[in-house]
């Protein structure tokens, strides 16, 4: 199908796309997401603000932590040489995403405003304590990745603010690692689980879960960190930790015909004993 009809127009900077976004348009970046979504109908913007030239959205920097731009690409963050040292987790889910043509174009600042359930960055975002920077005619903000997805499909963002970038800790003394369940087609995740740990000698000091895929959102996990802290992540500890990560995502929990919610559900507690391993191994 054809989208309907829309004016295109190109910002050259931040202060000019948020000009010209008026009521009823929609930014542009990667284009992966929006684009289908116009086609099939369900989003039929009047105007779209193409965001894809603006120089201060683009890169990725490490000072302290670490600051991604909003149209840095999954591929770029993947190759990141900072970004595998201080949040690994970040670069295996963004190395993870789709295929290869969708890793070139698709952006995080897109992934995470279209806040697609199985996307996988928002998982490790979440996990990780991430903060959004967002701009807006008012001026700009930044919000904890936790309290900005909000629900399925459905975000902290008003209509009009753009994000800028995304702000990382340095989670370099942690172990991290993103594991998924990627649907067989797509590579979305049917479940990602992110975890964080950090480690003093052989016992986990703290431990940061989140789960992905099987749920309308990220979500925290805080009977499955629970679980892992003091421990020596031994059996007993996983298997401690997969019993309450599906307590945890009880109230949140997605699903379709293919992939049932109790199916989900079971699931999140196999992969989040492999992302624990994975991240200690
Ligand atoms: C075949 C296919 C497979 C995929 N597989 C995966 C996968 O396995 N895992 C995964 O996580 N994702 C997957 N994706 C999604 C992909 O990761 C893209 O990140 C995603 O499509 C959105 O990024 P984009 O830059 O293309 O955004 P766009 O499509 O340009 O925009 C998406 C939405 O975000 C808004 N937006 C864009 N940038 C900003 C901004 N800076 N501030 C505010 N709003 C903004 C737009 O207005 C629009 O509403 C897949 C996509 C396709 C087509």
């Amino acid at each position: 199908m054809w989208p309907n009809k829309f004016d295109y127009q190109r910002a050259e900077s931040v202060d000019q796309a948020l000009e010209l976004i008026g009521d009823e348009g929609k930014f542009l970046a990667g284009g992966h997401s929006l684009l289908p979504v116009m086609k099939l109908r369900l989003s039929a913007p009047e105007q779209l603000v193409d965001i894809g030239r603006i120089d201060s959205l683009r890169g990725i920097s490490a000072n302290g932590g670490l600051t991604i731009g909003a149209t840095a690409t999954h591929a770029e963050i993947a190759a990141s040489g900072d970004v595998q040292s201080m949040c690994g987790a970040l670069a295996d889910a963004c190395g993870g995403v789709g295929d290869q043509a969708v890793r070139n174009f698709g952006t995080i600042g897109g992934n995470i405003a279209h806040a697609d359930p199985a996307s996988d960055p928002p998982t490790v975002l979440v996990a990780c304590g991430a903060s959004i920077n967002i701009q807006g005619a008012d001026g700009s903000r930044s919000v904890d990745a936790e309290a900005f997805f909000v629900d399925l499909f459905e975000t902290d963002l008003d209509d009009g603010e753009l994000i800028t970038s995304v702000s990382l800790p340095n989670c370099s003394d942690c172990q991290c690692a993103y594991v998924k369940f990627p649907h067989p087609a797509s590579r979305y995740a049917i479940v990602g689980v992110a975890v964080c740990l950090k480690m003093d000698g052989g016992t986990c000091a703290q431990a940061d879960v989140a789960v992905g895929g099987a749920t309308v959102k990220a979500v925290k996990c805080a009977g499955a960190e629970a679980a892992l802290a003091g421990s020596t992540l031994d059996d007993a500890a996983l298997n401690a930790a997969a019993e309450a990560v599906k307590a945890d995502i009880a109230d949140w929990l997605a699903g379709d015909v293919a992939y049932p919610e109790s199916y989900r559900q079971q699931m999140a507690g196999v992969y989040l004993k492999r992302a624990v391993k994975a991240a200690a191994g």
